[in-house]
């Protein structure tokens, strides 16, 4: 049989960056599909770059990007200063919508603005939904933030963790809200964010060339692991290992172990992703819209063409829906079909013709955070790694996270083992 010191489950960002970073050369990548990068993938056709959906990159650690952007050459990855807004009843609104309730018609901003002074933003919410009507009471609530957020996660938001969203929701209190009214501040942690001319893939390979293509198996399917032995099985062989590191869905790998779990703990939603492309231009300058509307389809569409000043439209469009909806080739059909009513109906697409498009199904996309999967996560991952497995990256810590936060939670777990006794 053979044997590694570390078995990394899964080529994504994650595992990647866990190989760069390890010292250790005694590893092997299994990954299930025929080329490395998970979600951060890129397609090229026609003419037009698209990723599997609008990956668009915000680094706070300056080494990491470094290392990424260096080998790419700074002149192929542009950083631009976002435009992001949301298509609200026929209006344009600055994101985030909160902050920017003056632009809406009178009557409306004064429903949000008197919703602000009726809330208790002191009493402690017991989950996603009552936090954001006692943060930024029902005008804003029932406008934007929670038809949007039911849109994405499609599920209940009262079953969803308070910070759900972690880092990545914009909180704002009333005085900043207030202020913004006059001096506008829409900064986020992404207000600028940087993409490679090749798309989303560049940051992959930058990562990946730390790792020898011996020491890739890819096609190869981890189905199996005995966790007492420390053995797994793929579809072409048994392994034995030292230590796994897992970046496959937290409740896939519970199930490849036999560890009982209760599958209600673990929810989440699936994002169909269309890419499209126009032979003309259409709106200038801005880089994603937000849609709260329960009457558009889609929740999300973002412009790659307005990154580089292409001069042909090229965009994502997100759809969200529940884990256990089955999507057909019918329901893609009609659902592309729809789409693109729904763009001209916003005004997005006017004479513009398709020439080229592609989808994708991301299942899962965006993991349910709540109470019992923040609190069952926690437990058995304690449990996996007195096996020596380890489960990282975004489905595999179960979490809200950007390529970024998995590269920082693999270099973290690598520096952990690379400093454990004996290593
Ligand atoms: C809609 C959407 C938009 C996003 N936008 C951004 C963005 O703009 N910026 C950003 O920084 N992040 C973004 N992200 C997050 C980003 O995609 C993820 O954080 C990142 O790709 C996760 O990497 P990973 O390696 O942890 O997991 P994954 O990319 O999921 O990789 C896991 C790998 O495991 C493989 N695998 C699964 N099962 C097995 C098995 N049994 N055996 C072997 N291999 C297996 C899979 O094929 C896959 O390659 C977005 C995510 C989504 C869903």
């Amino acid at each position: 049989m053979e044997r590694v010191e570390y078995l990394l489950i899964g080529g994504g960002i994650t595992n990647l960056a866990f190989a760069e970073r390890v010292k250790s050369d005694d590893l092997l990548i299994c990954e299930a599909l025929d080329d490395v990068g998970g979600y951060c993938q890129t397609i090229k056709q026609d003419g037009f770059v698209w990723d599997y959906s609008g990956h668009f990159f915000h680094f706070r650690h300056k080494e990491i990007e470094d290392m990424l952007v260096e080998f790419i050459g700074r002149d192929n990855v542009r950083t631009v200063a976002k435009d992001s807004r949301i298509r609200y009843a026929d209006n344009w609104i600055d994101f985030p919508f909160q902050k920017n309730i003056h632009q809406l018609p009178h009557e409306e901003f004064l429903d949000c603005l008197v919703g602000l002074y009726e809330i208790d933003d002191k009493a402690p919410a017991d989950n996603f939904k009552q936090m954001l009507y006692q943060k930024f009471g029902k005008g804003i609530s029932d406008r934007f933030l929670v038809p949007y957020n039911e849109k994405l996660y499609a599920t209940d938001l009262s079953s969803l963790d308070v910070d759900a969203m972690g880092r990545f929701f914009p909180y704002a209190d009333v005085k900043e809200i207030v202020l913004n009214f006059r001096r506008a501040d829409n900064a986020s942690y992404n207000a600028t964010f940087t993409y490679p001319r090749g798309g989303a893939i560049e940051y992959v390979r930058a990562l990946q060339r730390f790792t020898p293509s011996n020491r890739i198996a890819l096609n190869e399917t981890v189905l199996e692991i005995d966790l007492s032995k420390k053995i797994a099985r793929t579809n072409k062989r048994e392994i034995q290992f030292d230590f796994a590191i897992s970046t496959i869905p937290f409740h896939s790998l519970l199930g490849i172990t036999g560890l009982e779990y209760d599958r209600s703990v673990y929810s989440w939603n699936k994002v169909l992703v269309f890419n499209l492309g126009f032979d003309k231009k259409g709106p200038e300058h801005v880089h994603w819209v937000y849609f709260p509307e329960r009457d558009v389809s889609f929740y999300r569409i973002g412009f790659y063409d307005n990154i580089f000043g292409a001069d042909r439209m090229s965009m994502y469009v997100e759809l969200g829906y529940p884990a256990d909806k089955v999507i057909t080739d019918d329901d893609i059909d009609r659902a592309r079909a729809q789409v693109l009513e729904d763009l001209k109906r916003q005004g997005i697409v006017t004479d513009q013709k398709l020439v080229s498009h592609h989808h994708i199904v991301l299942d899962p996309a965006y993991v349910h955070i709540t109470q019992e999967s923040i609190g069952d996560v926690a437990r058995k991952k304690d449990i996996l790694a007195s096996h020596g497995v380890y489960s990282i990256g975004r489905y595999g810590s179960w979490t809200y996270c950007s390529i970024e936060d998995n590269i920082v939670e693999a270099q973290a777990t690598a520096d952990q083992l690379n400093n454990a006794p004996g290593a």
